[in-house]
């Protein structure tokens, strides 16, 4: 095998991201992925004639991210069906109400604390990655209602519960980009090209600049020598469950991995790092920090929606679970993802990570959530196609509470090793999604280029 400038693990939104950015830039670069499929997390599979998003819904990025990053490599993300309101479930009353009904603040001091943030420096936002958002808001307002606003928003995004759980940088940091970018508080569309499509064009990027992306191939190992990264030992199946591999090698004096960091250290030998950096990876790994949530698929030949077919729906207490959760219309979003005239329903209910593998929980909170989705939902009653799916290994990301982010994660840089990065929004970046990971992509090859890509990208990390 011939040796690459880069050798890439994953190809998800940051490995093909890294990977097109790199092969633009003229380097030689390879992209190992142990699955058949792109995507990773975001990846879209056939099932039954439906196309199920696993992990992508809707994208977050009001422009200066993913977008730019397709610009830049010769292509083009297109936005299609934007979510811009936001029904959510009244409990109380039983029915469906505009969040713009629901939070009664004031509106100029709501324009204050805009204000506020649009005039605040990125990177001073970073001195608060160890409070939560509200010790931010009530130096700028005092009144509830715009408080309340931001904090839901911070529920349905980072999925935290508690007005202290919600951290101020983190939560910070996405407000601004899309008050300054798209003048709203939350922007996020359906990718026109579908989830399959934004991510087979970013492997046509890599190929075309003459890059390459090996699937089916798991890395088994990075190899790496006197603190020095020789490469990449790749694996393949095994005859014998404990077979030692003598693996064919990819040599290369940079390795980027990709892997979040549940999985990273499987691959990364932990001997080769700092015992605290490595002791940094596994504390954010502990089940009770992942985002997880038990997601349903269901279709039916009636639309069936909140209030509007477009919009993501919401609520903070489902009837009978009591989880918090979202629900939305994909097939309305895409017609192209269910067979024609059928609608395909993909709802999510927010479960303790700490919970995630006691399975009579799960099943139970299954059942009920199935329910709940019937009550709020009375056209899924007729629902004739269901999957069930456990979103925790891996999880939707690292739960984004005080302390748990920014400077508190582990650097992208491998600390003691020459040619060891880790680009991942698990690992230090901001945000969690497939935007942010294709920042975090970013931000990593910028690093090792020495020198900021002049795409006009917003804020990396
Ligand atoms: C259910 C769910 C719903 C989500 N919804 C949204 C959403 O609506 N919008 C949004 O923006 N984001 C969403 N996300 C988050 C988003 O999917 C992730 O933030 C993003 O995809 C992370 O990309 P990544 O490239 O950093 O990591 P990953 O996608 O995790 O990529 C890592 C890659 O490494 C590969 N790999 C693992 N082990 C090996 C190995 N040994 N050798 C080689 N390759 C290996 C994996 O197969 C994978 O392809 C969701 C996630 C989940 C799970």
């Amino acid at each position: 095998m011939a040796k690459v400038d880069v050798a890439v693990i994953g190809a998800g939104a940051a490995g093909l991201t890294a990977a097109a950015l790199l092969a633009k830039e003229g380097r030689k670069v390879s992209v190992i992925e142990a699955s058949r499929w792109l995507g990773g997390r975001g990846m879209a599979v056939p099932d039954e004639g439906f196309k199920l998003s696993l992990g992508g819904h809707l994208l977050e990025d009001s422009g200066s991210g993913i977008t730019k990053v397709f610009d830049y490599v010769g292509k083009k993300l297109e936005h299609g069906n934007v979510s811009s309101d936001m029904p959510v479930w009244d409990d109380e009353r039983q029915r469906w109400g505009s969040i713009r009904d629901r939070y009664s603040g004031d509106k100029s001091e709501l324009k204050k604390v805009i204000r506020a943030l649009a005039e605040t420096p990125y990177e001073e936002l970073d001195l608060w990655d160890d409070r939560p958002l509200r010790e931010w808001m009530r130096q700028h307002t005092s009144d509830q209602g715009v408080i309340d606003l931001w904090e839901f928003l911070s529920v349905l995004e980072c999925m935290t519960d508690d007005w202290y759980d919600h951290s101020a940088s983190d939560n910070l940091y996405v407000r601004k980009m899309h008050y300054a970018e798209a003048r709203m508080a939350g922007y996020s569309f359906w990718p026109k090209q579908g989830w399959d499509g934004l991510f087979q064009d970013l492997h046509d990027a890599v190929v075309e600049h003459g890059g390459e992306v090996l699937l089916g191939t798991p890395a088994e190992t990075v190899i790496i020598e006197d603190g020095v990264v020789k490469g990449v030992m790749l694996g393949r199946d095994k005859v014998l469950p404990n077979e030692f591999l003598e693996g064919e090698v990819l040599e290369a004096d940079c390795v980027i991995s990709t892997l979040p960091v549940w999985s990273v250290l499987r691959v990364v030998p932990e001997s080769a790092l700092p015992d605290w950096y490595a002791g940094q990876i596994r504390f954010l790994a502990q089940d009770h920090l992942r985002i997880s949530w038990i997601g349903l698929y269901l279709a039916t030949r009636e639309e069936v929606h909140a209030l509007d077919p477009r919009e993501i729906s919401t609520w903070l207490h489902a009837p009978s679970s009591r989880l918090s959760g979202f629900c939305f219309n994909q097939s309305a979003m895409d017609p192209s993802t269910a067979p024609e005239g059928v609608n395909l329903m993909v709802a999510g209910g927010i479960i303790p990570g700490a919970r995630a593998r006691d399975l009579p929980y799960l099943q139970r909170m299954f059942e009920r959530f199935e329910d709940d989705l019937k009550t709020m939902y009375p056209g899924l009653r007729q629902s004739y196609w269901r999957r069930r799916h456990l979103v925790h290994d891996p999880s939707f990301g690292v739960i984004q509470k005080p302390a748990l982010v920014g400077k508190f994660r582990p650097h992208w840089r491998a600390p003691n090793v020459e040619g060891l990065y880790f680009a991942s929004e698990t690992f230090r970046s901001r945000g969690i999604g497939v935007d942010r990971a294709a920042r975090a992509g970013l931000t990593v090859v910028e690093d090792y280029l020495g020198r900021r890509l002049d795409g006009g990208f917003g804020w990396r990390y």
